[in-house]
């Protein structure tokens, strides 16, 4: 399957934004922005105005990064938007929320979104008591999410847990961080969503 490479770093670095992909590193002064907040590469600290195509252009790099999607499946989601009857723009976030590797991170059970992909690939995920090991698989209003796995992979997941309390939970989510379960109370809306994209950008660029 295919997944971006490369240091996750780089990716922050070059969007000049946390993207948060490395877990609890990222909120410690090891932080690579926080020490280099240019872009990397020979001409990284070189400033230029960006064109309204370059600022539509990074904005989408960065939704993709930070939910670790590369550009076919994102285009596929941006279609996906476009057909469903909402607003283009806030759908496709909604759709980037659903993804079971996001609902992972957010439910706390995993450091970071790539920890989560790799988790749910390791078939610790079940929904709705049915064995779910593709990251991408979107959930619905209802469902219940609970983890399988042994019990020294549980008490490394309640540490991990306790090291991510601070992120806390969105409301459109409930979380036994005991039990290792959640259930999506509702599908989230863009105010649930705090990472600062504005996809109202992405649609742009996407109409061109
Ligand atoms: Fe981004 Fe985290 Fe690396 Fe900082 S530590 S640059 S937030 S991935």
């Amino acid at each position: 399957m295919a997944r971006q490479t490369g240091s996750s770093c780089k990716l922050c670095r070059r969007e000049n934004v946390k993207l948060f992909l490395k877990g609890a590193r990222c909120n410690t002064d090891k932080c690579a922005l926080s020490r280099r907040a240019y872009a990397p590469g020979q001409h990284g600290q070189k400033r230029k105005k960006p064109s309204d195509y370059g600022i539509q252009l990074r904005e989408k790099q960065k939704a993709k990064r930070i939910y670790g999607i590369l550009e076919k499946q994102f285009r596929n989601y941006f279609a996906m938007a476009e057909r469903s009857k909402g607003v283009t723009g806030e759908v496709l976030l909604q759709i980037l929320e659903r993804r079971i590797d996001n609902v992972i991170y957010r439910l706390l059970f995993a450091p970071s979104r790539q920890a989560a992909r790799q988790f749910v690939r390791h078939g610790f995920v079940r929904i709705n008591d049915k064995k779910v090991n593709i990251p991408s698989f979107l959930v619905k209003e209802g469902d219940a999410i609970k983890v399988t796995a042994k019990e020294k992979m549980r008490k490394k997941i309640k540490d991990e847990i306790e090291l991510a309390k601070e992120r806390g939970v969105p409301v459109w989510l409930e979380a036994d961080l005991q039990d290792l379960k959640g259930i999506i109370k509702r599908l989230p809306v863009k105010a649930d969503i705090g990472e600062g994209i504005q996809e109202q950008l992405i649609v742009e660029l996407y109409s061109k």
